[in-house]
Order: structure tokens, then sequence, then C-alpha cells
């Protein structure tokens, strides 16, 4: 990839009139400016632009991230290091999940693998066998990023090569306003164009096409692909085209959440806790110079204020920004792209931050857009693939985030014995049995975000195990499979020891940059 914005319009481009050229992102938080971003740097020849207004702000939260976010970095040319520096960002190695199965249990969802196969048998069902036959290690166990998240140390995985911990992966705890300011200046050192107004009018053509935009200050802005950031707000795709929202809103109860961000107490741990609550979850994701918090949760059981009362009462360190209550309707568009608008974000649909997973939707719509790229004639075949695409991943998160209530033994609220008796989808029932019945997990597609160590992580977590283990699995000798466990976790266990604290870490591979210290304040503030 070329660091350098090309001037000139590549060849091909011009010579096909039917090319997009002309690029207009509407909204500058994430979605916006990762857009912007990935048009700039991919399409040197076109013309992005953005459209943000300061009078509405950016929402400020999404702050907790997963590995695929890495890719986006290094699919924009940014030198990770550099980037947690500037967005005063921290290392995640997974989720901490408190009080979901019962009040006082909790697990670890952690990101990379779980062990290794062993002699080409998985080994989750190896671990299983041996469990069944008294061997008393937990799957997380084995499972190096867990280990390093419940000591409190980190190392980048690929560099340690060839030791225990080379199979972890991780993530970041990012600043949202940060990460949204520090895009924008990649963008715009690849061309990208801001522009500060409200917009006030949407042109159609009269094919329904949105022709041009029109500022609070009166200047009119056409384009060929308008690409909807506008937020809950959704100016074009709801607003403008009309296409409907489907709500999930009897699938997932909350439709709330109060936030608050906090001064740090003590260092950063490496990961996302997910702490459940009477009538929802509360999150604390740690920065390097503050804490993201928040309480999601259902309005049919509790009030803002109670809800925000109980957030209070449990952040530690003082409040510096917030509360701000964000109501929601979990669910997705129609249609995601439409006509020449493509929604992201908020603005193309929302699933309660439980895996952290709405920054990573907007990434993978945009790499799904930018294979299924169209030109001007904005082919329905096209669209009508991409937008199933697009709603299989929606889905497939849909089922992972139910899963994380359904089977929850907790009945000591309302709100908890709904969710456990509340149906569920038929893709999740069905993953459910066959995982009940086999151990084997029924794979939804071929490229699926959560995979085997995921699923076996809350499924474990939550308790459910299948009637057996797989009977491949008794080609092992069990006295060598115990043996080789009770080797294997030791090992990784006294090498987590040698990796520095969490906090070590940070400060001599990237501190944060004094110059981008806080950003610590709501769109509503
Ligand atoms: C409670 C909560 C917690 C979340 N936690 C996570 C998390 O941990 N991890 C994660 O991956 N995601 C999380 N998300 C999702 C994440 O916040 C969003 O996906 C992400 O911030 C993208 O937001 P956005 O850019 O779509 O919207 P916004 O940040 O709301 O940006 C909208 C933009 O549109 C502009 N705009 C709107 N109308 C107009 C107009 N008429 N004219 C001009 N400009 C306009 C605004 O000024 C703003 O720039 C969370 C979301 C919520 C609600």
């Amino acid at each position: 990839m070329s660091p350098h914005k090309e001037p000139q319009m590549p060849e091909s481009l011009m010579k096909d009139p039917n090319e997009i050229r002309d690029v207009v992102i509407c909204g500058g938080g994430t979605a916006g400016w990762m857009a912007a971003a990935l048009f700039a740097v991919h399409m040197p020849g076109a013309r992005v632009r953005l459209i943000e207004s300061e009078e509405i702000g950016t929402i400020g939260v999404g702050e907790s991230t997963i590995p695929p976010f890495l890719g986006l970095i290094a699919n924009l040319g940014i030198n990770e290091q550099d980037f947690i520096q500037k967005t005063q960002a921290s290392f995640k190695l997974g989720i901490r999940f408190e009080n979901w199965l019962t009040r006082r249990h909790s697990y670890f969802h952690p990101f990379g693998q779980i062990g290794a196969a062993i002699e080409g048998n998985d080994f989750y069902h190896c671990w299983l066998k041996a469990r069944l036959e008294g061997h008393d290690s937990a799957l997380q166990d084995f499972a190096p990023a867990s280990v390093m998240a419940a000591e409190g140390r980190f190392m980048l995985p690929q560099k340690a090569p060839r030791t225990p911990i080379a199979s972890a992966n991780y993530a970041l705890h990012v600043d949202a306003k940060l990460v949204a300011q520090y895009l924008r200046s990649h963008a715009e050192k690849f061309g990208a164009i801001r522009t500060e107004g409200l917009i006030e009018t949407v042109n159609q053509a009269p094919n329904g096409n949105v022709r041009s935009l029109v500022l609070k200050s009166g200047e009119e802005i056409s384009g060929d692909l308008f690409v909807d950031c506008t937020g809950f707000r959704a100016l074009l795709i709801g607003k403008t085209l009309g296409v409907e929202y489907e709500s999930w809103a009897d699938q997932l109860l909350c439709n709330r959440a109060v936030v608050c961000q906090t001064e740090n107490v003590g260092e950063p741990a490496p990961y996302t806790l997910a702490q459940a609550q009477d009538y929802g979850w509360r999150w604390r994701i740690p920065l390097q110079h503050r804490s993201g918090n928040g309480y999601v949760f259902c309005k049919d059981y509790i009030s803002d204020d109670e809800a925000t009362a109980t957030l209070l009462s449990q952040v530690e360190g003082k409040v510096v920004a917030g509360p701000m209550i964000v109501p929601f309707t979990t669910g997705i568009r129609k249609q995601v792209w439409s006509k020449n608008v493509l929604s992201l974000g908020l603005a193309s649909g929302f699933i309660e931050p439980l895996e952290s997973t709405a920054i990573h939707l907007v990434y993978r719509t945009l790499d799904f857009f930018f294979r299924y790229f169209p030109d001007k004639s904005f082919n329905p075949a096209l669209q009508a693939d991409f937008n199933r695409r697009i709603y299989n991943d929606y889905d497939e998160i849909k089922d992972f985030i139910i899963l994380h209530y359904c089977v929850t033994q907790r009945d000591d609220t309302e709100f908890w014995r709904r969710v456990k008796s509340d149906p569920i989808p038929d893709s999740l029932r069905a993953k459910l049995d066959v995982f009940r019945a086999s151990g084997a997990l029924r794979e939804t597609g071929p490229e699926e975000l959560f995979r085997q160590p995921s699923w076996y992580s809350v499924l474990e977590g939550m308790g459910v195990r299948p009637y057996r283990y797989n009977f491949l699995t008794d080609r092992l000798d069990s006295a060598q499979l115990h043996h080789l466990l009770n080797e294997v976790k030791p090992q990784l266990q006294s090498f987590v020891q040698t990796l520095p604290a969490l906090s070590d870490f940070l400060r001599t591979y990237c501190p944060a940059d004094p110059m981008t210290s806080s950003t610590a304040h709501f769109a509503a503030e």
C-alpha cells in the first residue's frame, strides 16, 4: 500500500463513467471515520468527503473491541503501537463474566486458542474425557489468554513464538473519541475532506437514490455513494429511504444503558468486565487514563434513576463524565445497503455490547462492501446478496449473545426468570441440542465470527456440557492423557509468571501520549 495519496485518478477509473468516484459519508463517529479512512486509503482516485455536526456530537461509547479490530488497523497501514499510544488504549485478553450462571460464579471468555489438539483430537473433547475420568483441571487452565488475564500479566503473543502463550490473541480497549480523532487524521492524510455542518435536507433523484445533501449553511453536497453513519438517527437509510428496522427486542430484553467514565483505581485489568446485575449487566472497560462503565438494562424492570444509582454505587473511582442514558432497540435494518446508501454502525443495527461486536460489524460491513463493490448502477443482485451476508453476521452474533442469558440458573429476579423461560431462536436451539447430544458445534457458515473456543468457553462457563465426549478420543490412553494435561497446565502457569504485569508492559511498550489525555464528555453534555 502506498503511504501517500495519489493525486491522479487511476486510468481504469477515468475510463469507466459508471465507476463510483464521489463518496459522501454522513457522520463522524467511530463508524464514519472508519469508513472515511478505508475509502480514502483503498480508493485513491475517488473523492471522499465526510460531513459531521459538532452540534450533535458522537455517542462517545464503544470502547471494547475484539481481535479483528487490529486487522483494521493493519489494513489501514497504521502502526499499532502509535495507535495505542494516541488513543490511550490498553490490551484486552477477553471478557470476565461475573454472576451470569449464578450469583458469585464467574468465568472467562478468552481470545485465542484453548489447548492444542492431541493426536488430531479436538482439545475440548480430550479435556472432557479427562474430566469425566476425574482430572480436576478447568478448561480455561489451558487457555493462555485466560491464564494471563487471571494473573494481570501481558505479552504480545507474536513476540513470544514457540512459547505456551503463542496461541493467545488480544484486542484493545480504546477511547472512542480519540479513535475517531486518530482515524480522522489518517483519513485526511489520504485525502478525505471533512465538512463541519448539520445536514438539514436530503434530496432524492426520481429513482429514489440520494442525490444531494443540503447543510444548515446552505451548502449542497452531491455524490455517487452515500454512507449513512449518522448513528441512531439513521438520517439516510431510515428517515430518507424508509428502510424498516427489524426489531429483535423480543429476543434480547435489554433496551437502555446508563454510561459514565471514571478515573482509574489501581492498574488497568487486561479484560472487559461484564457483571450481571438484577436487571441486565454492567461493564467496566479500563483504558490507560480512565475507565468506561455502563449498566445495560431492561426498562420494564428498572427505571433510569434506579439503574443510574446502581451503576454509580458500583463504579470504582471518581466519575469524570456522565452519567448519560442511551436508549436502544436491538435489531438490524432490513437492508443495510439500499439504493446508493450503505448504512454503518448504529444507523444499520445494534446488538447489546456484551461481546463487543458493534465496531467489528462496521469493519465487517465495509470489508464485504469492498468485496461486492458496485458501480453507479447499484446492481440489486449485489445488494441482495450483500444484505443477506450481513444479516447472517448479525444473526450469528445475536444467537451467541442470547446463549449468555438463556441457560442461566439464576431465578432471583423477574428479569432472570424471563430470560431463561423466553423462547430462543430455532438456530440456537438446534446448536444447543447438537452440542448437548454429541459435543459437536453446528456451524452456521464458513466465516463465523465466534469459533469453537468462544462457544466452548461460554457453554462451559454457563454450565452446559455434552452428555458425552467424542468416542474417537478413546483412542488416547487415559494415563498418558492425564500425564500430558498435568504437564501442560503448570508449564503455562509458570511461563505466565515470567511475563510483565499489564501496567509494566504498557509503560515500556506503548505508554499513552500525554498530548492526547482526556476526552471525558459525552455527546449530550
Ligand atoms: C451503550 C453502548 C455501548 C457500546 N459499547 C460498545 C463496545 O464496547 N464495543 C463496540 O464495538 N461497540 C460498542 N457500542 C457501539 C459503538 O458505540 C458504535 O458502534 C460506534 O460508536 C459507532 O457509532 P456511530 O459512528 O454509528 O454513531 P455516532 O457516534 O452516534 O455518530 C453519529 C455521527 O453522525 C453525525 N450526525 C448525525 N446526524 C447528523 C446530521 N443531521 N448532520 C450532520 N451530522 C450528523 C453526528 O454528529 C456524529 O458525528 C456501544 C453502543 C452503545 C449504545
